[in-house]
């Protein structure tokens, strides 16, 4: 094999991860790792996150920040301290976020869903519009890109309640209209994973902060909703969904995509729910 084969598709490359401490963006920190590039993750538990770097075997490529996504403030903090350690940004994951376990409409009192909106938006949306206004000035130095990951809800009905819905689809308005703004310097795309056992999250606000998507998967029997993947089959790893992340981030194999999304969820769309 030469070596350019041996080469990873992201070698020297340096990438910024939020929600870097676990589920799908702890896997695309790692792959992107075995991709060859140096990988700074954030998020909230400076515990969590350097257990990601411990425990990735290469703890000279990453670098771990804890911050919270809704603070401008700590995302110029951690893209300053990524550009200090490893000199340059090339790539952003725009990824932290919570869900809303299916709470629909009918569920929740007028005060619940405000709380519910006002907490789970400022997360899944103003963070990543936060991130994305903290990485841009760096990415149009390096032509690089961001990578957000959106989910099946941002096409689909019955990945969520309303409010988790209606975030990941302008999520999924985020990155078009950035990929407008930011061509042609930085390209903008998105990776719409479906379900995945991991530690995901619901709003404090409506007593669902201690909740983890990893309880439905463990108590739900539901399978073979989907063409390639059964629903609420815990054996759905992050590690299965990496991919596209390596594909959109990777300029040798994807410098001229901007805007788009690609959904990796299994097929949903096969079935047309
Ligand atoms: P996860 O909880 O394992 O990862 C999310 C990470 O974001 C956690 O480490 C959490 O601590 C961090 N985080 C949450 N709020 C934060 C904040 N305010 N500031 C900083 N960090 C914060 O869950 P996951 O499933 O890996 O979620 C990652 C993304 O994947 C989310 O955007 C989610 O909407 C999306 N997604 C998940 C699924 C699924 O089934 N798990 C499906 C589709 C899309």
């Amino acid at each position: 094999m030469s070596e350019t084969q041996q080469a990873g598709w992201l070698q020297g490359d340096v990438a910024l991860i939020t929600g870097g401490g676990s589920g799908i963006g702890r896997a695309v920190a790692e792959r992107f790792l075995a991709e060859g590039a140096h990988v700074a993750v954030f998020g909230r538990n400076q515990e969590k996150l350097d257990a990601v770097v411990a425990e990735s075997g290469h703890p000279e490529r990453m670098l771990a920040v804890a911050g919270d996504v809704r603070s401008s403030e700590d995302l110029h903090r951690a893209v300053g301290a990524t550009v200090d350690r490893f000199g340059r940004l090339d790539i952003a994951v725009p990824n932290a976020g919570i869900w809303d376990f299916n709470r629909s409409l009918t569920r929740l009192s007028g005060g619940e869903l405000a709380a519910a909106f006002d907490e789970l938006f400022s997360i899944n949306v103003k963070g990543y519009l936060l991130t994305a206004e903290a990485v841009w000035r760096e990415l149009v130095k390096t032509r690089g890109c961001m990578v957000m990951t959106l989910s099946n809800a941002s096409f689909h009905t019955a990945g969520g309640g309303p409010v988790y819905t209606a975030s990941k689809f302008a999520a999924r308005g985020l990155v078009n209209q950035l990929a407008y703004e930011l061509a042609p310097k930085v390209r903008v795309n998105g990776v719409a994973v479906g379900g995945m056992n991991t530690d995901l999250r619901g709003p404090a606000a409506i007593g669902l902060r201690e909740r983890s998507i990893a309880d439905s998967f463990a108590r739900s029997t539901v399978t073979g909703n989907n063409p390639l993947i059964p629903l609420h089959d815990s054996s759905v790893d992050p590690v299965d969904f990496t991919g596209p992340y390596v594909l959109l981030a990777s300029r040798a194999n994807s410098g001229n995509i901007t805007g788009q999304t690609l959904q990796a969820d299994g097929g949903i769309a096969v079935r047309g729910f």
